[in-house]
């Protein structure tokens, strides 16, 4: 536990919430950000969450709401601190990033920000000084943003120094997501948390609109991940961890993003959550990418290599260079039990 307690940290049990001032905006308003506190009854870790670092990707904040208002403080060891909408301003514009004049404008980039710095530092700063630097515990959720992604799976910073590398595979393990993956994470919030030996977890489950059954599906995904989470800290007594029986696990290396060369509209084969986990050959086709204007076919994705679908996307427009498919190597990926 870190011996410097916030203010919010010397609250007694119960729900607490509170907006953390950042700076002016242009239009006169103060930019502020949500932080709500869940206290248990008894002593634990305080395990931090912040969503919506990329503004567009909405689910994981709907799946706070929900496990906040479920939570029991009487039946809850130590704390639970979030950071709901860690970047209104991008939230707002309905955009990944931080619309503003000047470069470094990724929040997921930034970390451990800069207090004299541009708006996005300034939010990083800030959730570094309120949050990070009172956590025992870390998860940095995101998911999907405009465009019909399906994933599940949790990344573990590649870049952590050993011993919390470990730690973090086996407290993203925990989550219970079908995949896990070793990424670098340089700049993010949970790579400057492993730097002081802090296990962190960075789900990518689920996206938005993405239709009422898809979405019911990743929400019990990312709820009873968030679960198990808090049950791998000893803060849910009593709670058993809900784990597939095996999961897989692959490297950068083993990635391969297939991202088409034109824009158009992207056919996909592979539009349920269930198709998450096949094993794709090499050589079958995912999709093809058809120009909206001539309706010719400009190209047809097909697999490079015999691989496990990770991610996928809902037929729909795409720009060239998008991710439309990504696979793990079935050669150099693991099956964890
Ligand atoms: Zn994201």
């Amino acid at each position: 536990m870190n011996s410097t307690r916030p203010p919010w940290a010397n609250r007694g049990e119960g729900r607490f919430f509170t907006r953390i001032e950042v700076t002016t905006m242009l239009n006169g308003a103060m930019l502020a950000l949500p932080l709500h506190v869940v206290t248990g009854t008894r002593d634990g870790p305080t395990l931090g969450v912040i969503t919506n670092v990329h503004g567009d990707e909405f689910l994981p904040t709907t799946v706070i709401r929900q496990l906040i208002g479920e939570l029991d403080p009487a039946r809850m060891r130590g704390r639970l601190a979030v950071v709901s909408v860690a970047n209104p301003l991008a939230t707002a514009n309905f955009g990944r990033q931080t619309p503003e004049q000047h470069g470094r404008t990724d929040l997921h980039e930034v970390f451990p920000g800069n207090a004299n710095g541009n708006t996005t530092q300034r939010i990083a700063a800030t959730i570094t000084s309120r949050l990070l630097e009172h956590v025992d515990a870390f998860v940095d959720f995101h998911s999907g943003g405009s465009g019909g992604r399906l994933q599940a799976r949790v990344d573990y910073n590649s870049k952590a120094p050993a011993p919390v590398k470990r730690k973090s595979l086996e407290f993203s393990r925990a989550f219970g997501a079908p995949f896990v993956h070793e990424n670098d994470l340089t700049g993010t919030a949970s790579h400057y948390l492993n730097g002081k030996g802090i296990a962190t977890a960075n789900p990518e489950v689920g996206g938005a609109y993405l239709g009422p059954d898809d979405t019911a599906h990743y929400f019990r995904q990312c709820l009873t991940g968030l679960r198990n989470l808090m049950a791998a800290l000893g803060m849910l007594p009593g709670y058993r961890i809900v784990r597939p029986k095996k999961q897989l696990l692959f490297n950068q290396k083993g990635r391969r993003e297939l991202r088409p060369a034109h824009s158009g509209y992207l056919v996909s084969h592979y539009q349920r959550p269930q198709d998450l986990g096949k094993l794709i050959r090499k050589g079958t086709r995912l999709g093809e990418t058809v120009d909206i204007y001539s309706y010719r076919v400009l190209e047809e994705i097909r697999a490079p290599f015999d691989g496990y679908l990770f991610f996928s996307r809902y037929s729909g427009v795409v720009g060239a260079g998008t991710q439309a498919f990504a696979l793990a190597e079935a050669a150099t990926s693991e099956w964890l039990r």
